[in-house]
Parts: C-alpha cells; structure tokens; sequence
C-alpha cells in the first residue's frame, strides 16, 4: 500500500504541472497518458503500483506486458499500455484525411478495466443504465463515471439540428447492447451501456464495404463534422477517425479525450 500511496502521490504531481510546464513538441510518455487516464475516472481508478493498475474495486491490471504485438494482436489482448497508444486526433490534429492503417484510437480496449467501470454482465450493466432524452425519444445510458449525464449535455447541444444533422440524429442505431463485435469474440463498447450508434442508414462502416481487418480499401464518411465536436466536446470519441471505420459510432472515452487535448496542446505530438 505504502508503493501504491507513492504511485499516487507522483501521478498527482505530474498531472498538475502538465499545461503550464511541459513544453510544446514535448512527447506524451506513458507516465503522462496515465496521469490523465486516471485523472478522467477518479471514481474507479484507485492508482498505479510498479506494472499494475488497481482499480478501487479491487481488479488489477497490468499496465504493460512487454509483449511487442501486431495491431490484431493488441485488438485480442489489449493491456492498459496497448489501450492508451494511439492518440486520438483532436482540434487542429485532425485533418480529416482518411486514417492510416490501423490507426484505430480508441477501439484497442481492455475488457477488465470496462467490466470494472460498468459492470461485469448484462445484468450488472443494467443495473445502473438511465433513461436520457434523445429528441422525441430517450436511450438508455449508463450512469456510472458521468456518462448519461455526458450524453444528454451532447443532445443539449444539438438540439435545434440543421436538416442534414438530424437525418442522423433522428433514427437511431441503439446503445445498450450486451455483445460481442461482429466477426470476434471481443465485447463491444455498446456492452457496457457508453456507446451510441447514430442513423446507420446514412452511415458507413469498414466490413461493409468489403474491408477485411488490416486491409480496408475506402475510407467514407457522410456525418456532418458539427455532430462529431458535439459529441467530442463532452468526453466521446468517434468510430469515423479509424482505419476500421465505424461513422455511426461515438462512445463515451473520456480518457482519450483528455489525452488527445494534451497532444493538440503539446503541438499534436504522438
Ligand atoms: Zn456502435
């Protein structure tokens, strides 16, 4: 416990100085990303021992496994390091050039850690999902860590929507949904009741368009970029800035949104 209250102790000292003293062109080492990891879910991140995350649950998980892994194998056995190694483009980062290959920020997920935060089942997960006002419907949310509350600052902000942003917005692909993505044997994100999925009708995704993983030939994208900072701005990122593209998807990552403003801070380091 002593180790751990220095772990502690060290990430505290490292997250306050992080906009005013770290200079510009400045890498985001490991050390900093989980500074800010940690900071985005104060409620479930207990601190950081040597290798090992311990969540106030009681699960521990380690931080790197020192395994150098191929994009694929990351996907199917993610630690915490292989969770937080892509930074997701914000701001003046994102060019909206179609991604580079394998460049997925975002979808390298460890399933502990998401079981520790929303719940370990269905069941579990349901149990603490709210109801958030969508338009003339609500959706399903979890509560946990400020997710439900995320989202409806997101339809807040969209409430009077253009007519092209409402296509999108107006029929919904779903949110809660306990399963695995399709074709693996990996829980998506909808699982734990913080991803979203908008009009799919009007939306693109890697597989159909006869991508196969590591090899997606066309990158496309119909969703106005106006829906995308709405979501970005209160914690989620979107499935349109990968190489496997998802452009009905925003998912609840706070994280990574804390992380990837640091980076645009910093000069869009990587
Ligand atoms: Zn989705």
């Amino acid at each position: 416990m002593r180790v751990l209250s220095l772990a502690l102790g060290l990430a505290t000292s490292l997250w306050l100085p992080l906009n005013s003293a770290v200079a510009e062109g400045a890498s985001l080492d490991l050390t900093t990303r989980l500074a800010l990891f940690q900071s985005a879910f104060p409620e479930a991140i207990l601190g950081h021992a040597a290798n090992v995350l311990v969540m106030r649950d009681g699960t521990e998980i380690t931080i790197d496994d020192g395994q150098v892994k191929s994009h694929a194998e990351a996907l199917k056995g993610a630690d915490i390091e292989d969770m937080l190694s892509q930074i997701y483009p914000l701001g003046r980062c994102y060019t909206g050039a179609p991604p580079a290959k394998n460049f997925d920020p975002g979808r390298i997920r460890n399933d502990a850690f998401f079981k520790s935060l929303y719940g370990a089942d269905a069941r579990a997960v349901s149990a603490d999902m709210e109801p958030v006002g969508w338009f003339n419907t609500s959706v399903a949310f979890s509560r946990r860590h400020g997710a439900a509350a995320a989202l409806a600052r997101v339809a807040r902000d969209l409430s009077s929507p253009t007519q092209d942003e409402a296509k999108f917005l107006n029929t919904l692909g779903g949110t809660f949904n306990w399963r695995v993505i399709s074709g693996t044997k990996r829980l998506s994100a909808h699982s734990f009741g913080v991803a979203i999925d908008v009009n799919p009708k009007h939306s693109t995704y890697w597989r159909w368009s006869g991508g196969t993983p590591g090899n997606v030939p066309s990158y496309q994208n119909k969703v106005p970029h106006s829906i995308v900072e709405a979501f970005e701005r209160h914690g989620f990122i979107w499935g349109g800035k990968w190489y496997h593209y998802d452009t009905m998807h925003f998912e609840y990552r706070p994280d990574l949104i804390a992380i990837g403003r640091q980076a645009e801070a910093l000069g869009c380091v990587d």
